[in-house]
């Protein structure tokens, strides 16, 4: 249904990695699906990942998502050529030239808002600066509410005065549930009080208009009643990969920029999944940033082998694979058909969403995390960075549909990680894969989630409102101002 939206004219502008331009992408569409003129904000090499997705989403909507191109400073910051996206990094730190860039966007996107006038901008909280442009900012952060309330109590806990060693276990107080952390699970910027980028997103969030969320309320309530509680404006649209409904939808996501020219074709995979029992594939993949050593590529490969289940398992680099693939892995496993490897990228939500897959071993990311949820597909949590462990958290402590491999340090740098071996993967397979009792109750719950995702994006449902909620109050905000314009208030 679209709503009376006197031409609103939302700016999306998302940071400039693939875990969050995907779903803010996706939220374009929504807005757009309601008759409100969108434009997707990005530079230039990253107009790639997202062309095949304005493509499809184009064809059916009348009121078409623009695209506008930012120059990137590549040569002030001194990067090379092209190298505009977090995805070309060694690790998923943001580098310093990389953080630089982003600042200096600043400039040519004030020409762009002269140029457009949009009446809002939804930008990541990357961009620190967009808070401070007089046009209304809502703040995105791409994570789940249950992560923001931990990272703010986290933050404030002063661990290093009570707290000695990295893997001693702390409660975090003041949840309504018991969720127990480590040093060694948190996040860098947790760790330092003073982090200056997390200082100046805190700050940039209290100055925008509100917060959005990729989320749905019966996901996380008693988290979204919490921030609410603290005066915070915030609207909860998601699981915005709902929009994607058609085979083409799914496959265009993340665009052909990230396609690998050696992906096991996404046609050859159907055909081997077709001919697979309903549940009994496992889907491995770990996001878009997470790298291994090669030995910890050899311990998953075996494990995979040994758990005995057919998998698909995504695997982001295919160059030197003799010098971590098993011994005889090849001739065994992938010539057998017993699994397949996608090098680089797959299209994730077309694959969750085949009835053959049953299981999504993942490294808790939170779009993954939710395109699990919206497919009825159970987890095996395996957090690697930032904030994964506190979604694996809200996954296995809270949600109860995951299975936890027990990662105890988590690190951007994979020689930092432990090792996890191949029995402790198998083990983990064994609980979540097949019947057992606990097993069918886990698969239950996580198709009662999916079906309320489901609910809240549909009309009537929490997200829907909230969509329609945060869109009237834009028209109403663009109307006072208008009226201000004219001399009337
Ligand atoms: N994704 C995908 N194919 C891949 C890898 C990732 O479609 O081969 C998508 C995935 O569906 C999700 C996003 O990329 O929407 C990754 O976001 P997430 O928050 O899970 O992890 P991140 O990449 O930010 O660590």
């Amino acid at each position: 249904m679209e709503l009376e939206t006197e031409k609103l004219h939302i700016f999306f502008l998302p940071f400039l990695a693939p875990g969050h331009m995907i779903p803010m992408i996706d939220m374009a569409r929504l807005f757009s699906a309601r008759g409100v003129q969108t434009t997707i904000v990005t530079t230039t090499a990253n107009a790639s990942l997202i062309t095949p997705t304005l493509h499809t989403a184009n064809s059916v909507t009348t009121t078409p998502i623009n695209l506008l191109l930012l120059p990137f400073p590549s040569v002030e910051v001194e990067l090379p050529s092209g190298q505009e996206n977090l995805l070309h990094f060694p690790t998923p730190d943001v580098p310093d030239p990389f953080l630089t860039a982003i600042n200096l966007l600043e400039t040519p996107f004030k020409l762009l808002l002269h140029q457009h006038h949009p009446d809002c901008i939804i930008s990541d909280v990357f961009f620190t600066w967009s808070a401070s442009l007089g046009v209304p900012r809502i703040a995105f952060h791409g994570s789940s509410f249950f992560t923001n309330v931990i990272s703010g109590v986290v933050s404030r806990l002063k661990l290093h005065d009570f707290i000695s060693g990295d893997q001693e276990p702390f409660l975090v107080p003041g949840l309504p549930h018991q969720i127990t952390l480590t040093k060694s699970q948190l996040p860098d910027m947790l760790l330092n009080e003073n982090h200056e980028l997390r200082v100046q997103m805190g700050e940039s969030v209290r100055r925008s208009f509100g917060f959005i969320g990729n989320s749905f309320y019966h996901l996380e309530h008693d988290y979204v009643d919490r921030l609410k509680s603290f005066g915070m404006k915030l609207w909860n649209v998601g699981p915005v990969s709902l929009c994607n409904k058609d085979e083409l939808d799914m496959t265009a996501r993340g665009g052909s920029g990230l396609m690998s020219k050696n992906s096991v074709q996404v046609n050859e995979c159907a055909v081997w999944l077709a001919k697979k029992r309903r549940n009994s594939v496992l889907y491995v993949s770990f996001g878009s940033l997470t790298r291994f050593t090669k030995a910890q590529l050899k311990e998953i490969a075996a494990g995979l082998e040994i758990s005995g289940h057919p998998f698909i398992w995504v695997v982001k680099d295919d160059n030197n694979v003799d010098e971590w693939m098993p011994d005889g892995f090849k001739e065994r496993v992938l010539d057998e058909k017993k699994g397949m490897i996608v090098f680089g990228w797959a299209p994730q939500v077309l694959l969750l969403n085949q009835a053959e897959v049953g299981g999504f071993v993942t490294h808790c990311g939170w779009n993954s995390c939710l395109e699990s949820i919206c497919a009825g597909v159970p987890m095996i949590t395996w957090p690697m960075f930032a904030e994964q462990s506190f979604n694996e958290k809200l996954i296995v402590d809270v949600l109860k549909v995951g299975v936890a491999l027990g990662v105890k340090v988590c690190s951007s740098k994979e020689e930092e990680r432990v090792l996890v071996k191949r029995e402790e993967i198998r083990k983990a397979v064994e609980e979540l894969m097949g019947d057992g009792e606990e097993k069918v109750r886990r698969r239950r719950r996580v198709e009662e989630l999916k079906e309320m995702a489901k609910k809240a994006v549909e009309e009537g449902g929490t997200s829907y409102e909230d969509l329609s909620n945060l869109i009237e109050e834009l028209v109403e905000l663009k109307k006072k101002k208008k009226k201000k314009s004219d001399g009337i208030m």
